[in-house]
């Protein structure tokens, strides 16, 4: 006999109940996605389909150590610049 299921790595956990708000919420055994609301009584699901590809991807953040070399180079350190190699 087995009193729990394996865990649902694709569940999400809303912080609030998207009817009233309300706080109370605890997993449901209507689905393996379902939560009840103890302030409403609504039993409802909360599922992440995907995101969508932005038209515009912002650039790629730069590695620590370019920041600091780019920064160094703007404010005119020069002395503490590391070689190319
Ligand atoms: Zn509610």
């Amino acid at each position: 006999m087995r009193f729990r299921r394996e865990p649902n790595a694709n569940r999400n956990f809303p912080t609030h109940c998207p009817y009233c708000a309300g706080e109370g919420l605890f997993p449901d055994e209507t689905s393996d996605f379902a939560w009840k609301c103890t302030e409403c009584l609504r039993i409802f699901e909360v599922k992440f389909h995907g995101q969508d590809a932005p038209e515009h991807a912002p650039a790629p953040a730069k590695s620590t150590e370019q920041a600091i070399q780019e920064s160094l180079a703007h404010h005119g350190h020069d002395a503490v610049l590391r070689k190319e190699k």
